[in-house]
């Protein structure tokens, strides 16, 4: 009878284990998951960054006044929506600056033609880095535009 008790006990411990691994390998899938569509993400800001700097090229140095201009106009193969719930990007262009700025509001990502892409979580963290970002957008943007773009 001890001998049914101890392997039940293993049977139950093994059980448990396999549970965990089973639960930490599923975070991690979800993980991965959440890794991939943010770079979809990215990718998608530097096809549209490329959209518009083709646009500008073939329009006396003007950027589009909107993504959905860009989308019509453009040949190039893109989305102007984050994979991640189908939101659409952020934009706002100054051409008398020749600037462009674009942002994923879903994974807090933006990027302009001079600075590139910048993950704002990660930039706030490095204060060296975070006076030449907030440098550089208050050059181009308004405060309301600061704001919008999460940065005030
Ligand atoms: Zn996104």
């Amino acid at each position: 009878m001890k001998k049914y008790y101890k392997l039940a006990t293993l049977l139950i411990i093994l059980c448990l284990c396999f549970t965990i691994v089973g639960c930490k390998s599923k975070k991690e899938i979800e993980q991965n998951k959440k890794l991939e569509v943010q770079a979809e993400c990215s990718i998608n800001l530097s096809a549209i960054s490329n959209a518009c700097d083709i646009y500008a090229k073939e329009h006396e140095g003007k950027y589009p006044n909107s993504l959905d201009e860009l989308k019509r106009n453009s040949k190039e193969n893109f989305s102007i929506n984050c994979p991640e719930n189908s939101n659409k990007y952020l934009y706002i262009s100054k051409d008398e600056k020749y600037y462009y700025i674009i942002k994923c509001s879903d994974h807090k990502i933006i990027m302009d033609n001079k600075l590139g892409i910048i993950e704002l979580d990660t930039f706030k963290r490095e204060p060296k880095f975070k006076n030449i970002v907030q440098q550089e957008l208050q050059e181009n943007l308004n405060p309301e535009e600061l704001k919008e773009i999460g940065i005030d």
